[in-house]
């Protein structure tokens, strides 16, 4: 490969001695500009493969504006940004918009000598890449820009799909590894998959010619252990371990002697820095959508969760029940025994409720010590069966404080989809609720169903539904239940406070057999 060359924009070189000292084993040649103005003129002139700029020069407050000239002047080079005050948020913002990386001032020796190094690796990637297949090089070398700069992982599959065969086999390994990794990693975060996210461990294999590729990921990763010749490269970013990557050799015996191939260590550096990116994808989706506290899902997320399987039970006519879940006296033990005790019961009573579903029930928490679940094809009764074992576990579990043993109760309640008055997402919360404060009314530490709710329960809540239910019955009409509301009023028979802070939802207008 030619000289490479680093320009270094920087009001007063102070940076200068650092850079060329990470740069000497690279051999490249640094040139330095003080203001903007020369810094664009030695863009164009001096064609660098990698800018460094301080956010000192004035003028470089919004570095997309070096982007841009990079790109109009066609040139391969990545953006590093040195700043004296890189804040998390702006870092991301800067490295989304396309900068390679953003370096806290005075920049790390070694740290410059790492970022160095994968530039120069993904220019020399580059250069194979379009040596190797002439016809298609401008079409590879936009694939693998966006390889190396997006994060937006969809459109990189895609173009890793439609370019297929046209790539020479080892580009086309490479290319279909790190998206396909990157995808499987990306869809692992939807919010559907309940209570946490279960670690997964991610194995994909892509037959090839010669030998097969195989990837693990997990806390610990081992490379698969094969009886046959085999060739490793850990995959690992910003000091971040992602996995191993694994060239193995079903003909040769394990002792045999190979050589790495061409490309395996661009492969593993392509594999590394897709995945890592990847993985800030998948931890902002996790972040996004679940309670730090108790890892649940929160309360956005659970009623996405929600209305998606409102949405099903009505279409597979299959059953679908809620449990709400609320501790009982938790003030008072807030208060007693401070917040902190307050927050390992929350942590408790989620562990308790995550251990005690099945695969595929929904578990959120949904206000501050309040929760939820969410069953899929349960009916009341298995729900309260449910319910119950929660109940049971937290009643047979004691938690130490420093003075005593404390033991969580929760209430519990449950509506379920085949009741007449569910028409609605919100109705199952509406009833469930209910069946909660019924729970409280009836002594906390137990469960109560919306079918348990009879109109002396509470006469003043429950007095127009249960006369419009008994007057109407499930084979009742709309017309008659409007009759029996309250003149002036709205349909609704509840006046509390819902949990969204909003006037809940009575029944829906329509009544279901
Ligand atoms: P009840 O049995 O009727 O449910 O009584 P309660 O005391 O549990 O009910 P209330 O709604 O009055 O109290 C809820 C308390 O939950 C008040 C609030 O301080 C506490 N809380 C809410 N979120 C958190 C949290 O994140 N951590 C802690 N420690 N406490 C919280
Ligand atoms: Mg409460
Ligand atoms: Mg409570």
């Amino acid at each position: 490969m030619q000289t490479s060359t680093i320009l270094v924009i920087d009001p007063d070189g102070s940076e200068m001695p650092r850079v060329s000292a990470a740069a000497r084993p690279f051999g490249s040649r640094i040139m330095w500009a003080d203001t903007m103005e020369e810094g664009t003129r030695l863009l164009a002139e001096a064609r660098p493969d990698l800018v460094l700029a301080s956010d000192a020069v004035p003028g470089l407050s919004d570095p997309r504006k070096l982007l841009d000239d990079i790109s109009r002047l066609k040139l391969a080079a990545q953006l590093v940004v040195l700043s004296s005050d890189p804040g998390f948020d702006r870092s991301m913002e800067l490295v989304s918009d396309g900068v390679f990386v953003v370096l806290r001032k005075p920049a790390d020796e070694s740290r410059l000598r790492a970022v160095i190094r994968r530039v120069l690796d993904g220019l020399k990637l580059m250069a194979t890449l379009v040596g190797r297949n002439r016809t298609d090089s401008e079409r590879e070398l936009e694939i693998y820009k966006r390889l190396a700069r997006t994060q937006e992982l969809e459109p990189l599959v895609a173009a890793v799909r439609e370019a297929g065969d046209r790539l020479a086999y080892g580009v086309r390994t490479s290319l279909a590894l790190a998206g396909e990794l990157a995808r499987a990693l990306a869809s692992g975060a939807t919010p559907s998959e309940g209570p946490g996210s279960p670690d997964r461990t991610d194995r994909l294999e892509a037959d090839s010619e010669d030998g097969m590729f195989a990837f693990d990921s997990g806390p610990d990763p081992d490379p698969p252990s094969r009886d046959c010749a085999a060739i490793s490269r850990e995959l690992s970013f910003r000091g971040t371990a992602l996995g191993t990557l694994t060239l193995s050799f079903p003909d040769l015996a394990p002792e045999a002697a190979i050589e790495a191939p061409d490309g395996l260590d661009e492969l593993a550096w392509a594999a590394s820095l897709h995945l890592y990116r990847a993985r800030q994808y998948h931890e902002a989706v996790r972040l996004a959508s679940h309670d730090p506290l108790t890892s649940l899902l929160n309360r956005r997320a659970f009623m996405e969760c929600l209305d998606r399987e409102f949405a099903k039970a009505g279409r597979h006519n299959t059953p679908l029940s809620l449990i709400m879940l609320d501790i009982d006296h938790f003030k008072s033990v807030n208060d007693t025994f401070g917040h902190q005790t307050g927050d390992r019961i929350l942590r408790w009573v989620a562990q308790t409720m995550a251990g005690t579903v099945r695969t595929g029930d929904i578990v959120g928490r949904i206000g501050g010590e309040e929760f939820a679940v969410l069953l899929p094809w349960t009916d009341q009764e298995q729900a309260r069966n449910l319910a119950e074992r929660v109940r049971a576990a937290l009643a047979s579990s004691r938690l130490p404080t420093k003075s005593s043993l404390l033991r969580p109760t929760v209430s519990q309640g449950i509506s379920t989809v085949d009741h007449f008055l569910i028409n609605s997402p919100e109705d199952l919360i509406y009833w469930s609720d209910q069946a909660m404060y019924l729970a409280k009314r009836e002594g906390r530490d137990t469960v109560r169903a919306a079918s348990d709710l009879r109109p002396e329960s509470n006469p003043e809540e429950h007095r127009y539904v249960f006369q419009w239910w008994e007057a109407q019955g499930p084979q009742g009409d709309d017309a008659h239940a409007d009759a029996l509301q309250p003149p002036g009023q709205p349909r609704r028979v509840h006046q509390g406070a819902g949990l969204d802070g909003q006037a809940p939802r009575g029944p829906g207008r329509r009544a279901v057999a």
